[in-house]
């Protein structure tokens, strides 16, 4: 019977939720129910079955929240939640002024066009700042990827940790969701339907259950093929994407194997980084000369999928010195 439940859970739970959402998206569209309620309401709804279902169903009890993790991530949402509604304060500021003197190209387009371009916009810049974070040479290669280290310090992924970003990663992440929404003239019931994915593949990616996708996995970036990005395995973790996997199969970063799982997660060489509960080291670790773990570019080398340096290659000051 458990074992039964179990299987329910791995092939049933995520196609369910999928559904759910997009059921939620169609009946809120056709009853003109306000779009702001059925976010906050979904996203709970999305909150509560899956920290319920990774309680029951741990994948991995060495990646399961402890209390000190909890207490770090609710750090990280008391700063991320405050910088990333600052961040759509203002776009909404420009929403308004720009929406007054321009007409936007897909204001009066089919929601299910806008949704799709939209999405195909945002994950574009999406795609390559995030691999540009982890993979991009010089000063802004450097700052980019120790602000974005604060994602990959922790050495277990779970849906609460999806909150633990730094508030720089943060307020770019929410401007390259914004400034399309605006400048394309999204219309509200397709940024809701948009939005709405992007936090049901948010929330699942980081998802400490046994979820198999199956061909899902060549649409969307979810818990199989995001738990591959934190690995520190650097020849595993592609996945750049973060709703879309269209990007990462166009540009060859796309990483699945059905079935298995990253051997460690986090970052290859955790002693030259500040630890992720050590919020203030790593909100300062951007700004700071101390050596940090570089992952250099190291396109057509057939290193790994997301061609980042193999582990032989780095050391934790590698940045110092120009960067293998
Ligand atoms: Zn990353
Ligand atoms: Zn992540």
């Amino acid at each position: 019977m458990h074992i039964a439940i179990r299987k329910a859970v791995t092939y049933g739970l995520y196609p369910f939720l999928l559904a759910a959402v997009l059921g939620v998206i169609y009946q809120s569209i056709q009853m003109h129910w306000d779009y702001k309620t059925v976010y906050w309401l979904t996203t709970l709804f999305l909150l509560a079955t899956l920290i319920a279902s990774e309680s029951l169903f741990p994948y991995s009890k060495a990646w399961s929240m402890t209390p000190a993790n909890f207490l770090r991530d609710v750090k990280y949402i008391a700063m991320n939640a405050p910088t990333i509604g600052l961040t759509k304060a203002a776009f909404g500021y420009f929403l308004i002024w720009f929406s007054e003197t321009h007409q936007g190209l897909f204001t009066h387009a089919p929601v299910l066009a806008a949704t799709v371009v939209f999405l195909l916009v945002f994950e574009f810049f999406q795609y390559w700042f995030h691999r540009l974070s982890h993979q991009a040479q010089g000063p802004v290669g450097r700052f980019l990827w120790r602000a974005h280290a604060a994602h990959h310090l922790p050495d277990r992924v779970y849906v609460m940790m999806h909150a633990v970003f730094h508030p720089i990663n943060a307020l770019i992440s929410t401007a390259i969701i914004q400034l399309p929404l605006v400048l394309l003239g999204i219309p509200p019931a397709a940024a809701m339907a948009a939005t709405l994915l992007i936090d049901l593949q948010s929330l699942v990616s980081h998802f400490n259950v046994d979820i198999r996708a199956g061909w899902l996995n060549y649409l969307f970036i979810g818990t199989e093929t995001h738990r591959f990005h934190h690995s520190a395995e650097s020849r595993e973790a592609g996945n750049f994407g973060n709703t879309l996997a269209i990007w990462d199969l166009v540009f060859g970063t796309h990483y699945y194997r059905p079935g298995r799982k990253p051997e460690k997660l986090g970052v290859a060489d955790p002693q030259a980084y500040p630890g992720s509960g050590e919020v203030l080291a790593v909100l300062a670790f951007p700004f700071t000369r101390r050596p940090g773990h570089v992952i250099a570019d190291r396109t057509g080398t057939g290193s790994g999928p997301g061609s980042r340096l193999a582990d032989a290659g780095r050391s934790a000051d590698a940045g110092e010195r120009g960067r293998a």
